[in-house]
């Protein structure tokens, strides 16, 4: 994966510390333990994918997903350690919410945009500036996938994402 590359994330690997990580703190209804077999709705996935193809951009179909706490940036140290446990891309926003959304019985999907090579990969030293230099220059690209997908969904849902928390009477807060 290198800048400028969308990835349609599958899986992740937490390594965040210090978040909200349920709307369950064993209250009045207890804890609840959701299933994250399939983090991320696979027919949303599938929906962006088709988007993609319909709009000549490459897209990676899968990737797996190391959420950092930062805001700093990973050792190579790190970046070695992830690549050995299964990690194809590092950012730091997609942990809670992408579990909080699975708890709130929410299609949830993600396209990650890669903005930079990590820390031992990259040549030179990161900069939080070529992040966004390559979030500006891919931004119309970006704009045009998520309007395709948007006109690409169906209401009718064909996932199990509305039904995540059945066991436990459905999301209530
Ligand atoms: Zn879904």
């Amino acid at each position: 994966m290198k800048p400028g590359d969308f990835v349609l994330v599958d899986q992740f690997l937490d390594f965040t510390k210090n978040r909200q990580h349920t709307f369950y703190e064993g209250g009045e209804r207890g804890v609840v333990h959701v299933d994250v077999t399939d983090p991320y709705c696979a027919a949303l996935r599938a929906v962006l994918a088709r988007a993609a193809v319909e709009s000549s951009l490459s897209v990676h179909r899968s990737g797996v997903y190391v959420c950092t706490e930062g805001p700093r940036f990973e050792t190579p140290a790190e970046i070695r350690a992830f690549t050995m446990l299964g990690g194809d891309l590092v950012g730091m926003t997609n942990v809670p919410e992408v579990v909080l959304a699975r708890e709130a019985e929410m299609c949830y999907a993600t396209i990650s945009m890669v903005t930079n090579f990590a820390a031992g990969i990259s040549p030179t030293p990161l900069t939080h500036a070529e992040v966004l230099e390559t979030m500006e220059a891919n931004t119309d690209n970006l704009k045009q996938l998520v309007m395709k997908a948007i006109d690409l969904m169906d209401t009718k849902q064909s996932c199990l994402c509305g039904s995540a928390l059945k066991e436990f009477g459905g999301f209530k807060l």
